[in-house]
């Protein structure tokens, strides 16, 4: 996968193999003295580098060597960032294994109602003709959103009643720092992997907080960011205006909560009785509601990450006033867990290998799996999960027992 970091012997984050780590810029090295400050007076938290999937050694060769240019939320040109398109993907294709379909949207699951088994599905291509294909086994892995919806159009693989359920997400809040004490610093080495470095981690792991359950974590970012500023509404015009906004640009920091949202019997997806998509079948609607349980965790933040403002000698540029659910904002990207993976059939609808309870040869392969969340990027345990799917799907092909 190839993944640069540095080694920080952490037990809630344990250390890997890491290529060369990429520094913190000056603000974020500033907010860290800020939290070793509280640490020397008992508070328990640690700040870190971030580590990512993106080849800082040359002498690596799978992937292009990063050269810094900080647009990887764009997509990254030179195919350094790890995705499945550069890596997996071409690795599986080199076996002669895996055909792609590519510009084609499964539109149909179609099922032997005797067996309960899946006998193939229907796809559109991007002329717009409908193509069949049978299988021995179907591994959904539409994303969190789309797989429950496949499902609940299809009416199948949900006699738990948990298709669309425990959906979760991350949420949070910010807070910007200024320290007026790198006003005059040249920020023209900036360079970087995108705006986030560095990471505050580690709180309410040796002991639950006593007004919210679970726990996150504070991306932090910092910098003359190349693609926008994130300091903008600075009063005034001209040459003065320029100097302001590099003036407050070259001295913030922004610290970004990732919580994890409590689920919830009011947070989940179900289907849109009108609106339907160009193939007739109905979208999806996501229902969202924030819990006292999410906003004393976003009170928490704030407060903390005050605290370490005001610690390290900042000054606080930004936060919000108070904390309210109109003033959270849910990540989008981070969608996880209306496919339930667990034992029980009555309350998950996938078992541990991510296969259907009630349909034999129809496995989940996506994030809609997960049976909890914690404040951590999913993708690692994405992975993982569909690694260990894959295993039990293969030792079964091998045994013949997928017909
Ligand atoms: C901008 C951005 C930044 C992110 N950064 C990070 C990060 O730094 N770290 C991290 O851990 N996670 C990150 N994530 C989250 C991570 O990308 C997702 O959690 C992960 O991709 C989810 O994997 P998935 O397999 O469930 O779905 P996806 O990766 O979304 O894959 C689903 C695939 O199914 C296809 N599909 C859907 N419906 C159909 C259909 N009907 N027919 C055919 N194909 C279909 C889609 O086109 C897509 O290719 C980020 C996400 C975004 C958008
Ligand atoms: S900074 Fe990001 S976008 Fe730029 S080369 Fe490195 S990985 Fe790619």
């Amino acid at each position: 996968m190839g993944v640069y970091g540095s080694r920080d012997g952490l037990w809630n984050m344990p250390d890997g193999v890491f290529q060369k780590t990429v520094r913190m810029r000056c603000p974020e090295m500033l907010l860290k003295r800020g939290v070793e400050r509280l640490k020397a007076k008992g508070r328990v938290m640690e700040f870190v580098t971030q580590r990512k999937a993106i080849p800082t050694d040359p002498a690596w060769k799978r992937r292009a060597t990063c050269h810094y240019c900080g647009q990887c939320m764009n997509g990254c040109d030179i195919d350094s960032k790890y995705t499945s398109a550069n890596t997996p993907i071409p690795l599986a294709m080199r076996t002669g294994n895996l055909s792609l379909f590519t510009e084609s949207t499964m539109t149909r699951i179609v099922l032997d109602n005797v067996n309960r088994r899946v006998r193939g599905i229907e796809y559109v291509t991007s002329s717009g003709q409908t193509v069949s294909l049978q299988c021995k086994a179907l591994v959904l892995a539409c994303s969190t959103v789309e797989t429950a919806r496949h499902l609940l159009i299809n009416n199948i693989a949900n006699s738990s009643g948990q298709v669309g359920k425990n959906l979760t997400s991350h949420f949070g809040t910010d807070v910007v720092a200024i320290f007026p004490e790198l006003r005059s610093r040249d920020a023209s080495n900036d360079d970087g992997t995108d705006y986030f470095h560095s990471l505050l981690t580690g709180l309410h792991w040796d002991k639950p907080h006593r007004d919210f359950d679970m726990t996150y974590q504070v991306q932090c970012g910092a910098g003359l960011n190349p693609k926008s500023l994130a300091i903008r509404d600075v009063p005034g015009y001209g040459s003065q205006l320029k100097r302001d906004l590099r003036d407050l640009n070259v001295c913030h920091a922004v610290m970004d909560m990732q919580g994890s949202l409590a689920p919830s019997p009011r947070t989940y997806v179900d289907l849109d009785p009108e609106r339907k998509d160009r193939h007739g079948l109905p979208l999806p609607r996501v229902h969202l509601k924030y819990g006292p349980n999410d906003i004393a965790m976003a009170r928490d933040m704030v407060e903390t990450c005050v605290e370490i403002i005001e610690a390290a000698k900042g000054e606080v540029y930004s936060r919000p006033r108070e904390i309210t659910a109109d003033t959270l904002g849910i990540d989008y990207n981070h969608w996880v867990g209306t496919l339930r993976m667990g034992t029980d059939s009555k309350h998950s609808v996938v078992n541990t290998v991510g296969q259907s309870h009630d349909v034999t040869n129809l496995y989940v392969g996506d994030s809609s799996v997960f049976a909890a969340y914690p404040e951590k990027n999913p993708t690692l345990t994405n992975i993982a999960l569909s690694w260990r799917m894959s295993k039990s799907l293969a030792e079964r092909a091998k045994k013949g027992e997928l017909g």
